[in-house]
């Protein structure tokens, strides 16, 4: 078998698509998590999603930027936060660490074969990524810009909430949406500089981010969903 990110023949891991760490607030006592189909509605699996995708080296480098991840997310590292209006502006992050992080989910999700990430095809975008992500070249913050937004629920982060990725649009351009561990995570997959609200927000290569919080009722893309929640009393 040849490991996706780096080409070279090995035995490859059953990898993690989402890291894990982004779940841990949705295992319950037995370890299963809450995953919502649009279509099924509330089922349980098994310890995530995972597929052969890495060798052990690959795995390595990625499993350091999601260490990092955790702690920039789970608390472990000194950031400052900030309110102003609505808006939450954190600094302190490191850009490349948590950049590579972010871009190896959305790269691992295009490569995955599984049926829970079919939506996201992300063309040329791949091959691109897996270069950076196996060069670790974060790029300049105009380069596949993201948006982390956490989905509120009267004042309490929704933490029990696993959606697959969809389509969307920011501006004209193509974006993917995804939402795990109570946050919704919105990608620009596209070689055009993004629009300036959307850089404005993006995690800023001096280690700057916006977040701005959503309620889950303004989120049309999962009321479907909430509604099947609060019908099997996760909410
Ligand atoms: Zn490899």
């Amino acid at each position: 078998m040849r490991c996706h990110l780096c080409k070279k023949e090995s035995d490859l891991k059953n990898s993690h698509i989402i890291p894990e760490f982004l779940f841990a607030a949705l295992y319950d006592e037995k370890h299963r998590f809450h995953e919502l189909h649009l279509d099924t509605g509330n089922k349980y699996k098994q310890k995530g999603f995972r597929e052969p995708l890495l060798c052990g080296d690959c795995e390595q480098l990625l499993s350091r930027y999601e260490r990092y991840a955790s702690k920039v997310l789970n608390g472990g590292i000194p950031l400052t936060y900030r309110r102003d209006g609505r808006i939450i502006r954190i600094s302190g992050i490191d850009y490349r660490r948590f950049k590579l992080f972010a871009l190896s989910t959305l790269w691992r999700t295009g490569v995955s074969k599984m049926e829970m990430f079919s939506g996201v095809t992300l063309g040329p975008h791949e091959e691109k990524l897996r270069l950076m992500i196996l060069m670790e070249n974060a790029g300049d913050a105009s380069r596949y810009p993201f948006i982390v937004s956490p989905i509120m629920h009267e004042g309490d982060i929704v933490e029990a909430l696993v959606v697959p990725p969809t389509q969307t649009r920011l501006g004209h351009q193509l974006a993917y949406r995804f939402v795990f561990g109570g946050l919704a995570w919105t990608y620009v997959a596209c070689s055009q500089r993004p629009p300036k609200e959307v850089e404005d927000a993006a995690l800023s290569m001096e280690g700057t981010m916006s977040m701005i919080p959503w309620a889950l009722s303004d989120m049309r893309f999962i009321t479907s969903m909430a509604q099947e929640l609060v019908k099997n009393e996760v909410l």
